[in-house]
């Protein structure tokens, strides 16, 4: 990568000037951008030929058949692991033979996982199912391996007989506590009881799951008859298939709202067991509840701290919220001067999103043009070279590497420490991916027992639109959010350099894992990053100043109000984990919490939280959004709001932060590198100053521009 665009701008930042650089000598795109705003046009070869190289450059994979072999593989691998564990006369420490164990099996699961989803072959989508189940079976067969858990339960407690450091401790106490999670420590009859728990909840958790996205019939009699067309008929019934937030007619926002929202017993049911269940499992494994069982090794570590920094935001968050509230229901009014209602919570998000597109002035669409994907990449190069002198360099993809053919493959370098790993790109959208924006660890990144390291191979997934003949793909301003955000994961993943593949990257502690991506999000929300990039795709002309601070300035509106509803649902999940038997039906305690932790009441005969599928997934976790947005927010303030470029900032934040991925236990990491206490009272600070840092932006740009909201 040696763009002229580039040596400008690193030239620039280490003046410290960045704020006035001026790109508009800059003539052509670097070949980065080039490459971005052009489909990968390349031969797929899924013929087994000299030239073919496998699925991710494994020469096993050239056939689907190959993941019948690694699985194979992985099975011998195993067993002469397990005897290596349990023989007394082991040559190297114990945690060092686990997360080699570990790494075989997750080489082969991250990456069975990832096709399954992914390939659009079914063969090949079949093959690695196959896999998935083998090695969840082989899993499955360790967890009751007593001999092995003895074996490193022993080292644990009474140290290894090599000399270990605290990583190498930490390591430890983490397989170990994964270990426990599943009863192994307990007698028989427990144990069996933790196994069937655990195999009950999951099966909860699915359906719940599919409940909480299923449409809803009603017959079509019961909706007035003058919104009845902007709903889906079927015969005699209307579909009712989400909340409508997005409406302009507000009879309709409700409809839906309520119908939706109806509460459906056998989702009440569902739920009630699955919490039952899991408090029941935290009680067997030897925690007062499941939410003490979540914490553990988090951040915050019991559920008290947690509920006190929610306690904390939410008496500083009350009046700004309402201010939000305010400006929604003067917006209500003039939209329909006749109404007598109050702002209901189907209003919220069409406001949200209506002063949004209003202080924008023109629709997303007049932005996407200087927001060209390949514009963006160069965006994030430009930022990866400021902050950690990393270049990212578009990479040939040899045949039969890739899944389908439009995915790129990006080579992570520094300038002195050379190939630090691979991010593959699968970018746009097609028929039968999956719509939603992820980060897959591949292979994990890891010390090599002859001293080399393992570099970590990721694949970033985004549903972008293709590019067309006429133009590249032209992204919305949100999905330059999602760009950013998952390209913040990315880069944990490949800048974390552990000694094992166990916390490698994005394997860290849930309520840290989405700080350096929501970090990312700060980037992209800033017009002295965004200006390096944002670049006309046909003139090549930049976006002008006023649009550029609109753009920006557009996502600070109704911080508050939005940050309260988290707040909530974070309270709700929290609520949920923490108290067995809840006082009264969960509708109840979503009515309580509602009072206390959100400005806008409940409404009655509906039950939101039958469809919060996150409760599935997070389990008492969901807080987590919240405290990295709270880190993220303060690291923000800390290093990079001064300047977003600094590579001194970004040296220390990769050296402190990154580099560790969850080799070392989260509290102690982020306060060592904040040279704070993490406490409630400070993490709430954070959000609290960025709330009004927002604001005081806010009506700096009206004050200066005609922008009204
Ligand atoms: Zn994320």
């Amino acid at each position: 990568m040696t763009s002229v665009f580039r040596k400008l701008a690193a030239v620039k930042i280490k003046n410290g000037t960045f704020n006035k650089v001026g790109v508009q000598k800059v003539s052509t795109w670097s070949p980065l951008a080039t490459a971005f705003n052009s489909r990968p046009a390349r031969k797929l070869n899924f013929s087994i030929s000299q030239d073919d190289v496998g699925l991710f450059g494994l020469p096993e994979l050239r056939t689907y058949d190959g993941f019948y072999s690694m699985k194979e593989n992985a099975v011998l691998e195993t067993d002469k692991l397990i005897a290596e564990s349990c023989d007394p006369n082991r040559s190297r420490k114990m945690v060092e033979v686990f997360d080699e164990l570990s790494d075989t099996l997750c080489k082969v699961a991250d990456l069975a996982e990832f096709i399954r989803i992914a390939h659009p072959k079914a063969a090949y989508s079949q093959a690695a199912e196959d896999a998935c189940v083998s090695i969840s079976g082989i899993v499955e067969k360790l967890n009751t391996h007593r001999e092995l858990y003895s074996a490193l339960r022993n080292v644990a407690e009474n140290k290894d007989k090599f000399e270990t450091t605290p990583v190498d401790e930490h390591v430890a106490q983490l397989f170990l506590f994964d270990f426990e999670q599943c009863g192994i420590h307990l007698p028989e009859s427990d144990r069996c009881r933790v196994v069937e728990l655990n195999d009950y909840i999951l099966q909860l958790g699915q359906r719940f799951m599919a409940g909480a996205v299923s449409p809803r019939a009603i017959p079509k009699e019961v909706l007035p008859k003058n919104i009845r067309h902007l709903f889906t008929i079927d015969g005699d019934q209307v579909l009712v298939t989400g909340l409508y937030a997005d409406s302009p007619n507000a009879a309709a926002r409700e409809a839906a709202y309520r119908i939706f929202l109806y509460p459906d017993g056998h989702q009440e049911y569902l739920l009630e067991e699955m919490l039952k269940a899991r408090h029941e499992l935290a009680k067997l494994c030897g925690f007062p509840t499941y939410s003490h069982r979540a914490l553990k090794a988090s951040i915050v570590e019991m559920p008290s701290v947690v509920n006190e920094f929610l306690d904390i935001l939410t008496e500083q968050l009350w009046d700004r919220a309402a201010a939000d509230f305010h400006t929604m229901m003067r917006m209500k009014c003039e939209e329909d001067p006749l109404s007598q209602q109050n702002l209901a919570p189907w209003d919220t998000p069409y406001f949200t999103q209506k002063v949004k597109r209003d202080w924008l002035q023109v629709g997303s669409s007049e932005f996407s043009p200087y927001l060209s994907l390949g514009a963006c990449m160069e965006g994030l190069n430009t930022l990866t070279n400021s902050l950690y002198n990393i270049s990212l360099v578009n990479d040939e993809v040899r045949p039969g590497e890739v899944w389908s053919p439009d995915v790129y493959k990006l080579a992570v370098v520094h300038k002195d420490e050379g190939l630090l790993g691979h991010i593959y790109c699968d970018f746009y959208e097609r028929p039968g991916k999956p719509n939603q924006d992820c980060h897959f660890t591949i292979r994990g990144g890891k010390e090599l027992p002859d001293g080399s390291y393992q570099n970590p191979v990721v694949v970033l997934m985004l549903n972008l639109p293709t590019p067309r003949w006429s133009s590249p793909s032209l992204l919305t301003p949100s999905m330059v959010d999602n760009l950013f955000h998952e390209m913040g994961h990315a880069m944990h993943s490949m800048l974390a350099r552990t000694k094992y593949q166990h916390v490698t990257g994005t394997r860290c502690s849930t309520d840290f894992a989405e700080v350096p991506s929501v970090l990312m999000e700060y980037f992209a929300a800033d017009p002295r990053v965004v200006q390096t990039f944002a670049r006309h795709f046909q003139t090549q002309e930049k976006m002008p100043e006023d649009m550029l601070i609109r753009l920006c300035a557009s996502k600070h509106l109704f911080a508050a109000s939005e940050m309260q509803l988290q707040v909530f649902y974070s309270a709700l999940d929290q609520c949920y984990h923490s108290h067995h038997p809840l006082q009264g039906s969960t509708t109840d305690v979503l009515a309580q919490l509602q009072n206390k932790y959100y400005g806008i009441p409940c409404v009655a005969n509906t039950a939101w939280q039958l469809r919060f599928s996150h409760l599935v997934g997070y389990g008492a976790k969901y807080y987590s959004y919240l405290l990295s947005r709270a880190l993220a927010s303060w690291i923000w303030q800390e290093y990079f709001e001064a300047n977003p470029l600094s590579s001194s900032a970004g040296e220390k934040y990769r050296r402190e932060c990154l580099a560790h991925g969850g080799g070392k236990p989260a509290k102690e990491l982020v306060s060592q590198f904040l040279q704070r206490d993490v406490t409630p009272v400070n993490l709430a600070h954070s959000l609290i100053t960025e709330i009004d840092n927002k604001r005081e932006h806010i009506n700096n740009v009206k004050r200066t521009s005609s922008c009204q909201a």
